[in-house]
């Protein structure tokens, strides 16, 4: 028996004796599936060919990326608070390294995540630091491999720990969550949003998509709330689901004229 994982996607799948015929997620319009046809590996045959890299971004930040890159190539944060630390997002590679790095930073308390894009084997990672995930309720449907550590939320906003919030934006997905962590940049905030809203190649500036992949736009009112939404927190700083993709400062500002931006280029 295997838990198979998606190469195009990252995500791993329920024990079986055979690879799944199909991933769900990759045949989501917000997906692909690859041009060679659907693929798996193991984590086993992951551990082979791949390594974690444990980069220091600020105090009390760490980004979690594989290397050479995996499926689609995120990086996941290790935030440490007084409160204990919080791994935002994952990836599919998990190996006695990376947990014996992770562990000299105080481990895992609490692990969550944006959305189905970025579960990749959080259940391995759950695991291995006895760490409860918690996920929107509204992405239920795209959890490939269930498992009694996930703590489906809902509604608006979840707290995690003390200065950690989880926020709802909806829109790429209509779980999609975005991670405030108040003591974040310095005590200025920090926000940390998967790809529900992206830090794009001019790094002043934001972007919101139903699909990255396909290059399918959300809609004004879907843009309006994910602005709403993130609108009540303080945050000098965002932090996108890739290395290198960070708005330094004024971010909340950057988040504000970027839709306004958006909105003017999508309405007639
Ligand atoms: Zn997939
Ligand atoms: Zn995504």
């Amino acid at each position: 028996m295997n838990n198979y994982i998606c190469i195009t996607c990252g995500t791993q799948y329920p024990a079986s004796a055979e690879a799944p015929a199909h991933c769900p997620i990759c045949e989501d319009d917000r997906q692909y599936i690859n041009v060679a046809g659907q693929q798996w590996t193991t984590l086993a045959d992951l551990r082979r060919e791949h390594t974690n890299i444990l980069a220091a971004i600020e105090p009390g930040l760490t980004g979690i990326r594989s290397q050479p890159s995996f499926a689609i190539g995120q990086q996941a944060h290790l935030i440490q608070t007084e409160a204990g630390n919080v791994l935002w997002d994952c990836v599919s590679l998990i190996d006695d390294a990376t947990v014996g790095e992770i562990k000299a930073l105080g481990g895992i308390q609490a692990i969550a995540s944006s959305h189905p894009h970025m579960y990749g084997s959080m259940i391995e990672w759950s695991q291995a630091f006895n760490a409860p995930i918690y996920l929107h309720g509204d992405n239920r449907p795209w959890v490939m491999r269930p498992d009694e550590a996930i703590r489906y939320w809902e509604g608006e906003t979840q707290a995690l720990l003390p200065g950690l919030t989880l926020v709802r934006c909806g829109g790429h997905f209509p779980g999609s969550s975005v991670l405030h962590w108040a003591g974040g940049a310095g005590g200025r905030g920090a926000l940390f949003t998967g790809d529900t809203i992206m830090v794009v190649s001019d790094r002043r500036y934001v972007s919101f998509m139903y699909s990255y992949p396909n290059l399918i736009p959300l809609n004004a009112s879907a843009v309006q709330r994910i602005v709403a939404a993130v609108e009540p927190y303080a945050f000098e700083r965002l932090h996108a689901a890739w290395d290198g993709r960070i708005v330094e400062a004024d971010a909340k500002a950057a988040v504000r004229r970027s839709a306004e931006r958006y909105i003017a280029h999508i309405r007639e």
